[in-house]
């Protein structure tokens, strides 16, 4: 733990340079304007990327408040950067938190077609640092970092026609990285570089609020902005009070006092969102699902497609203000409600793996739309949606908000992994996980799964082909671990994230995620003709295989006609059968 304490600069004036000038007769002049600085989203254009690292750079050298640092590299082979505003010239995480700072994380260009934070962050730190943003004085509460683009590769790729239907900016990146992946699908699985940079960062920093910047696709509606909040009932009771409470509220309430006034997110439950909206579950491969299991509370703002690229821009910065501001006016109920989440989690002895939308429970929103319309299409000839903007409409609309859990598991003690999973163990690791490796081979009492039943996704979904709907069955007793075998307590920070990564029926665990599927593979067989004696002798001598074997011969016309299948039959229940085959290999130690 660091003790070192930060060095406060009295004097919080800028350099000279870049963020306020200075002519040959030693006075400042003012700041430069945002043209002059080179953010055009006026004009319809988003900020490249070599252009965007270049406007960061030249506000770090310019200002002892800033400071632009390489975090690692993204799948292109560029640097990825994070950019950190300091009111006080600290740049370490743990003399900000024991100065009382809060932290805000802003993360950009996840999918560079949707650019509009990136030219927003540009501003907001711009604004911030040169004084011209009455919101600085809230620097003095909350540390902001900004990640100016995380998918590098993405923004290099650009293209006027990676958008269908999105209306501006004139160029844009592309939604995948350099290795066509989706990155806001990655969070547990991390096959990307530039996931593997950030995650360790995420834990270095534990951000108190992130907040990820998309534009988003669907349904037409005069809504420039809409939110998705990280999902309340998979936080902590007290996050998810202070959340609902406290920063919701005051969000939106904030945004009504802009030009942009803002909706939930529009996931309409049929097709339009006359019929009600849904509220989004982000699992963890959703980078606000993946922080809020470290009780970071996670917005992802959804700009709509539609609207000019100025306004989305300017949605977008004023959103970043307001949670600036959300922050800054309720710092210390931020760091109280998350103290109190962290004593819950510690508290916590059942997980939730699995939700479904409960839909006949729903609150009441005042939603503002468009007359869904149809008209046969010249093009097909069938009907054809389209929205009537000479027609818009108020109303309260059903919104489907909250979820019902379908499995859940209990706490164990600790996991336990045997050796031979090391891309599992380095996932575990890079998420700040505490393990340490069994010293010699021993027994432990255990509890361990076979894989039951799952579906498999068809085609490959982000270089997976992932499971889903897996269910397993449990058994205990005891289990030979060798040594190397990486054990994982639960009584630590990441428990959650320990939970959803190791438990095969979670949503986004790493059993569904493909890195466990050589257990579906049986390595031997048999030969049925020189079976067959050992098969006869086997029923002979099993009277309850000999009985279940003659039911399911009288029962299952297909098993009765097919030789094979019962041989199969019998060598599955059979000592020769394999034990590994649909073993999960990652073992609980139960809580005692
Ligand atoms: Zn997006």
């Amino acid at each position: 733990m660091a003790t070192r304490t930060c060095v406060k600069l009295l004097i919080l004036l800028l350099l000279p340079g870049y963020l306020a000038a200075q002519d040959s007769s030693g006075s400042h002049s003012p700041a430069k304007g945002e043209s002059d600085i080179g953010l055009r989203y006026k004009e319809n254009i988003s900020l490249e990327w070599e252009e965007c690292i270049g406007l960061y750079r030249r506000m770090a050298d310019s200002s002892d408040r800033a400071r632009l640092i390489e975090i690692g590299y993204s799948d292109a082979g560029k640097p990825l950067h994070l950019f950190i505003i300091s009111a006080d010239g600290c740049f370490e995480p743990e003399d900000l938190r024991e100065s009382g700072k809060n932290i805000l994380f802003i993360n950009n260009g996840i999918h560079p077609g949707e650019s509009c934070g990136i030219d927003a962050s540009v501003k907001l730190a711009y604004g911030l640092l040169s004084g011209r943003d009455e919101y600085a004085e809230f620097l003095s509460r909350t540390t902001i970092l900004i990640l100016p683009v995380f998918n590098i590769g993405g923004a290099l790729k650009r293209s006027p026609y990676h958008r269908a239907n999105q209306n501006g900016p004139r160029e844009h990146g592309f939604r995948g990285n350099a290795r066509n992946l989706d990155l806001n699908r990655d969070f547990m699985k991390m096959d990307a570089a530039n996931t593997r940079a950030l995650v360790p960062l995420l834990r270095k920093w534990d951000p108190d609020v992130f907040i990820d910047t998309h534009t988003s696709n669907g349904a037409d509606y005069p809504y420039t902005i809409t939110l998705i909040n990280s999902h309340e009932q998979r936080h902590e009771s007290a996050s998810a009070h202070f959340l609902r409470q406290e920063m919701l509220p005051f969000l939106y309430a904030a945004m009504t006092k802009t030009p942009y006034e803002m909706s939930p997110y529009v996931w309409s439950i049929k097709t339009t969102p006359e019929d009600g909206l849904i509220g989004f579950m982000d699992y963890p491969r959703y980078t606000s699902g993946y922080t809020s299991m470290f009780n970071c509370l996670s917005l992802t703002v959804e700009t709509h497609m539609f609207k000019p690229y100025p306004d989305r821009v300017l949605s977008t910065w004023h959103l970043l203000r307001e949670s600036l501001h959300f922050m800054a006016t309720h710092s210390d109920e931020l760091k109280a409600q998350k103290a109190k989440a962290w004593k819950q989690k510690r508290r916590r002895r059942q997980f939730v793996l699995e939700w479904k939308p409960d839909t006949l429970r729903c609150d009441s929103l005042l939603f503002k739309g468009y007359a869904a319309r149809y008209r046969k299409s010249k093009l097909t000839g069938h009907q054809r949606l389209y929205y009537d903007r000479s027609e818009p409409w108020e109303k309260k609309i059903p919104y489907y908000r909250y979820y019902i859990p379908t499995i859940s598991c209990s706490l164990p003690e600790a996991y336990l992994i045997p050796p031979a999973w090391p891309e599992v163990i380095e996932r575990l690791r890079l998420n700040g996980v505490e393990m340490q490796p069994l010293d010699r081979d021993t027994i432990l009492r255990a509890e361990y799964y076979y894989i039951e039943d799952f579906h498999t996704a068809s085609p490959s979904y982000n270089g997976h082909y992932p499971h889903s709907s897996t269910r397993v069955r449990k058994e205990s007793g005891p289990v030979e671990c060798m040594a190397g075998s990486i054990l994982v307590p639960t009584k630590q920070k990441a428990v959650e994230y320990i939970v959803q990564a190791l438990e095969p029926q979670a949503h986004d665990s790493f059993f569904n995620w493909n890195f466990f599927d050589e257990i579906l593979y049986r390595n031997e067989y048999f030969s049925p003709y020189i079976f067959e004696e050992t098969a006869e002798a086997l029923l002979r001598e099993d009277p309850r295989l000999n009985a279940a074997f003659r039911k399911k011969k009288a029962e299952d016309a297909a098993f009765a006609a097919d030789p094979y299948s019962q041989l199969r039959f019998i060598y599955e229940s059979s000592p020769w059968s394999e034990d590994s085959y649909m073993r999960y290999p990652v073992i609980r130690i139960p809580a005692r």
